[in-house]
C-alpha cells in the first residue's frame, strides 16, 4: 500500500475530479519519475480503467482520464501492487533535472526534503488549501520559471556564495520578491509564509499575506524571527518602516508596480485546475546534456496522448536503456538512462508516434483542451481544429493560441492573444481574453480553423519586418482580427 491510501490525503487518487469524460485522477510519484515498466504499466491500467487518454500537466503531473468510480478504485489498487509511492501533502516541487545538472547552480533536493518534512511535522498539510505549492528551483537548463507557486525559492549566485531569493505569490516572472538568503533561512521564511497563510484559513493563499506580514517575512534576516504575524491591516504610519525596509531591499526586479502578485493560471484540462505556468522557460523538449549523458525531453501534443502510444514508447525506451522516465513541467517526458547513442533512435520513434520533440513545433504554442468528442460539455473538435491550425500557419504562431470546448477554459485559465471557445453559436473568438470573456465573432465550430487562416494571412499580410505576429496583432487589435476571423472566405480564394 502506497503512501497515499494509507492516509488518504491525496485529492487525486483518494477523490477523483468530475469532468466531462468521466473521473480524472491525477498523480505524481514521489521519486519525481517512474520506471518504463511502471510507466507501462500505469498505461495498461488506463486503457484498461479509463478512456485511453493520459496527459502530463503543465505542472510535470501525471492524469488518468475516463474513469467511473469503480474504475478509479481499482486503478488505486493497481497502483499499490505496482509499489508506485505518490506524492502528499503540499506540493514541494523541483525541476525535472534537479539534483543530475551539471549546470545548475545549486541542488534543490536537499532543501526540498527539508521543507516537506518541517510542513508535516507543524501538522500544516490539514491547515492549508489543495492549490498551495512550493518551488525550490536549483537554476539549470530547465528552471521552474514558467510554474506558479505560494512560496519561490531560486537559487542565484552572489559574491557571497549560493543564496535563495525567496518569492511569493506567483512566476518567475512576477512573484513578489522578498529577500535573498542562506538555505537555513530560506526553509525557515518559507515555513513561516505557510504558517501566516495557514493562519487565514484554507481559502487563503499566499497573495492573501498582508504587506506588514511580507515585509516581516523579508526582514527575517536582519531581526530575530517573528512568531507567525496576525493579519493586521496596519495604519499607513505602521507599516511605513517595514514598508520602506521592503521597498529598499526586497521588493525589487520584477516586482509587479500594481500589485497583481498572480500570473494568471494555466489550468489543466481537468475541469479544474492546479496552477499554472506561462510562457517564460526553456521547453523540456529536445536533448539535455548532463555530466556523462543525455536526457531526451519529448512533449506530449497538448498535454494529451492515447496510453498505447505511452506504452509503446515506453517499450522502445526500456529496450534501448532507458532507466526512468521523468514527468516534467511543460507536458513532457524526461527520458533518462539511455546509452548517448540511443538518444536519437528514441526522438525518431517519438516523432513517429506523434510526440512532439522539437521546441519549435507549433503545438506547443497551443493550448487545447480535450473538447468533444471526449468531453460532454465540448462544442467544438479543438484537437482536430488545433491540427490543422498548427499544420497550417507554423509561421505565425509566436503567440499562445487557446483552443477551448467550451466557456470553461480549462486548458488555459489565463488570457491568451487569441482563443477560440465553443458555445451555442459555433465557435467564438476571443482576443487577448480568457474564454470566459465575449466572443468578438463567430464561425460554425467546423470551419474555426479557417477562421484562424484568415487571421494568419492578415497578419502576413500586414505585419512590419521584424515584427512578431504578437506585435502584430496587439497593433491591429480586436475589430479588424474579428471581422478577418468572421469572413467566409481566405485570402487565398479571393
Ligand atoms: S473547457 Fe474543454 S475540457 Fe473543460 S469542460 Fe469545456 S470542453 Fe470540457
Amino acid at each position: 500500500m502506497n503512501a497515499f491510501s494509507r492516509r488518504g490525503a491525496c485529492p487525486a487518487l483518494s477523490a477523483p475530479m468530475q469532468t466531462g469524460d468521466g473521473l480524472l485522477v491525477r498523480l505524481n510519484p514521489v521519486a519525481g519519475g517512474l520506471s518504463p515498466k511502471f510507466l507501462i504499466g500505469l498505461a495498461e491500467s488506463a486503457l484498461r480503467l479509463g478512456n485511453g487518454i493520459m496527459e502530463v500537466t503543465a505542472r510535470g503531473s501525471l492524469q488518468i482520464r475516463g474513469l467511473t468510480a469503480e474504475s478509479a478504485t481499482v486503478l488505486a489498487a493497481e497502483v499499490d501492487a505496482l509499489g508506485i509511492a505518490v506524492r502528499t501533502g503540499v506540493p514541494v516541487e523541483t525541476g525535472p533535472l534537479a539534483g543530475i545538472d551539471p549546470q545548475e547552480i545549486a541542488d534543490p533536493l536537499p532543501l526540498a526534503q527539508r521543507i516537506r518534512a518541517a510542513v508535516e511535522e507543524a501538522g500544516l498539510t490539514q491547515r492549508l488549501g489543495p492549490k498551495i505549492s512550493v518551488v525550490v528551483d536549483g537554476g539549470g537548463q530547465l528552471t521552474l520559471n514558467a510554474v506558479t507557486a505560494d512560496v519561490r525559492l531560486v537559487a542565484m549566485r552572489t559574491d557571497a556564495g549560493v543564496r535563495w531569493q525567496v518569492s511569493v505569490a506567483g512566476d518567475g516572472q512576477n512573484a513578489k520578491r522578498l529577500v535573498a538568503v542562506e538555505d537555513d533561512t530560506a526553509h525557515d521564511i518559507a515555513v513561516a509564509v505557510l504558517r501566516m497563510v495557514a493562519e487565514k484559513g484554507r481559502e487563503a493563499r499566499a497573495r492573501d499575506l498582508s504587506e506588514r506580514q511580507l515585509a516581516s517575512l523579508a526582514g527575517w534576516h536582519s531581526m530575530a524571527p517573528p512568531s507567525v504575524l496576525p493579519d493586521i491591516s496596519p495604519s499607513r504610519g505602521e507599516i511605513s518602516s517595514f514598508a520602506v525596509r521592503a521597498r529598499s531591499s526586497t521588493l525589487v526586479i520584477g516586482e509587479s508596480k500594481d500589485g497583481s502578485a498572480i500570473s494568471p493560471l494555466e489550468g489543466e484540462m481537468s475541469g479544474r485546475t492546479e496552477g499554472g505556468a506561462v510562457e517564460h522557460s526553456r521547453r523540456p523538449i529536445g536533448f539535455f546534456n548532463l555530466s556523462h549523458a543525455i536526457a531526451l525531453g519529448i512533449g506530449l501534443p497538448y498535454g494529451s496522448m492515447p496510453a498505447d502510444k505511452i506504452i509503446t514508447l515506453a517499450q522502445n525506451a526500456l529496450t534501448l536503456g532507458t532507466t526512468e522516465i521523468r514527468l516534467a513541467p511543460g507536458r513532457a517526458l524526461l527520458l533518462l538512462g539511455q546509452p548517448t547513442a540511443a538518444s536519437q533512435p528514441l526522438q525518431d520513434t517519438a516523432a513517429t508516434l506523434g510526440f512532439v520533440t522539437s521546441p519549435a513545433d507549433p503545438r506547443t504554442r497551443i493550448a487545447a483542451c480535450p473538447g468533444t468528442p471526449a468531453c460532454a460539455s465540448g462544442r467544438i473538435a479543438t484537437r482536430d481544429i488545433a491540427e490543422t491550425i498548427a499544420a497550417e500557419n507554423a509561421d505565425i504562431l509566436d503567440f499562445t493560441l487557446h483552443i477551448s470546448g467550451c466557456a470553461k477554459g480549462c486548458a488555459h485559465a489565463g488570457k491568451a492573444a487569441l482563443t477560440l471557445v465553443g458555445g451555442e453559436n459555433g465557435a467564438g473568438l476571443v482576443v487577448n481574453a480568457t474564454a470566459k470573456a465575449l466572443p468578438a465573432g463567430y464561425r460554425p465550430g467546423y470551419d474555426a480553423a479557417r477562421g484562424i487562416s484568415r487571421v494568419a494571412a492578415m497578419i502576413r499580410s500586414a505585419r512590419y519586418q521584424g515584427e512578431t505576429a504578437a506585435a502584430c496583432l496587439t497593433r491591429l487589435g480586436p475589430a479588424a482580427i474579428a471581422e478577418a476571423y468572421r469572413q467566409a472566405r481566405t485570402y487565398q480564394q479571393e
